[in-house]
């Protein structure tokens, strides 16, 4: 494919600007990796633990230790890492299930979440017979962001002090939604506030922002999937919970079984990959965020709204560009995928996918089906045509389906 050399020279220009914000991203890798390097040593990670067990999987040392390395670099007390849990959806289903009883009342705190949530809290799809949380008698409700896009926290407190709320729930990423992802520090002043006025649990859902700042909030869960940040782009599957011991025992009894919890569950020959997937994040984090930030410059010398802008703080490493029209965004997702490594040479086009209320089209040519810390591109067929765009193993492939993409956009 062709990139014009008026597009390139505007590439050139890109990285000239952006200078500072990479060696900004690299340095927030830097002391990640220092982190993970630690921790790898402290546990005393060694080829043994990348066997992999079979059959019921007792005293799987390779488990157990990986879990025990999430917590400390999480600054967690306790997690658990798993290939059997299937998606960040399921994960996060795992957690409040975990957590959540018949009476029970959960409380959003930042607004509507992640759409795939609405039928396993049962805001749709009569949630009242399939299982729901609301179909076990679990309460929800939530509160939106403000108008400048920040928890309510006073409202918060004052939900507290007046209702009995056993989970306070955050999503820390925009998601698909066009609002700000919240910083660390604004997530660790709503669970000082929470822990102020109640004994309620602060369950963050985590997807897209571990490694993107040089700690993760406090919370009581934070949970992810392992085909975005943590997995590095080399996990094949899986998702993750840390947080304190006993909010992360009792998620365990969901996991697997109550009187079983985290002490069985064979790991197969998923280990290594894990393993390496962790060492890798947060250098593929910062590859992500080179990528999402050049995406912004470029669009928006081209004249497109993006969110956040090419300058701002980056929270996770999802990018927003407005493209106004069904064409364009489509012409956007064409040159993604043409700019990946698998599946080049494939059209994407608009589809009703399981879960999401608008036709969504996707751009994702990955080695890992699915995987969005791989280059990858989704938006909602509806205005203001949002392409949200992540990931990029390495910054060069990135900046290749960025550049490939404009092109389209150019073009069309
Ligand atoms: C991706 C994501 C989810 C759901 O993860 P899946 O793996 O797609 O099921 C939930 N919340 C947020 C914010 C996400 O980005």
């Amino acid at each position: 494919m062709v990139i014009s050399d008026k597009l390139l020279e505007l590439a050139n220009e890109a990285e000239i600007a952006l200078k500072d914000r990479f060696a900004k991203f690299d340095e927030i890798a830097f002391k990640n990796t220092k982190k993970v390097l630690e921790a790898f040593s402290e546990e005393r990670v060694a080829e043994a633990h990348f066997a992999g067990s079979c059959g019921y999987g007792y005293d799987d040392r390779g488990r157990d230790t990986l879990d025990r390395i999430y917590a400390k670099v999480f600054g967690k007390e306790a997690a658990l890492v798993r290939h059997t849990l299937i998606s960040g959806t399921h994960t996060l289903s795992t957690g409040l299930f975990g957590l959540l009883r018949p009476g029970d009342t959960m409380l959003s705190v930042t607004g509507k979440p992640y759409d795939t949530l609405d039928e396993v809290i049962g805001i749709k799809n009569d949630g009242n017979s399939n299982g729901s949380l609301m179909n076990f008698g679990i309460v929800y409700k939530q509160i939106e962001l403000t108008e400048n896009g920040k928890v309510d926290i006073e409202k918060l407190v004052e939900i507290l002090k007046s209702e009995k709320i056993k989970v306070v729930y955050l999503q820390r990423s925009k998601g698909y939604l066009d609002r700000p992802t919240l910083p660390v520090s604004e997530m660790n002043e709503v669970y000082k506030a929470v822990k102020s006025v109640s004994d309620a649990y602060v369950f963050i859902d985590n997807c897209y922002g571990e490694f993107v700042e040089e700690s993760e909030p406090d919370a009581d869960v934070i949970a992810g999937s392992l085909i975005k940040n943590p997995g590095g782009g080399m996990a094949e599957t899986g998702g993750y919970l840390a947080g304190s011991a006993k909010a992360i025992e009792l998620i365990s009894y969901r996991l697997t079984s109550v009187g079983i919890g985290a002490e069985a569950g064979c790991t197969l020959n998923t280990m290594k990959s894990m393993y390496k997937g962790f060492f890798y994040a947060p250098h593929t984090v910062a590859q992500a965020l080179k990528t999402a930030a050049f995406s912004a410059y470029i669009f928006e010398k081209l004249g497109y709204h993006t969110n956040p802008s090419w300058n701002d703080e980056r929270y996770d490493i999802i990018q927003a560009i407005h493209m106004l029209s069904g064409d364009k965004l489509c012409a956007f997702c064409r040159g993604i995928q043409a700019g990946s490594p698998v599946d080049a040479y494939v059209t994407p086009e608009p589809w009703d996918m399981p879960g999401y209320s608008d036709a969504v089209i996707m751009a994702a040519g990955t080695f890992t089906q699915g995987a969005s810390i791989e280059l990858s591109a989704d938006g909602p067929m509806k205005e203001p045509y949002i392409a949200y765009f992540q990931g990029g193993l390495t910054y060069e492939s990135g900046k290749i389906g960025i550049l490939y993409a404009a092109q389209q956009v150019l073009d069309n």
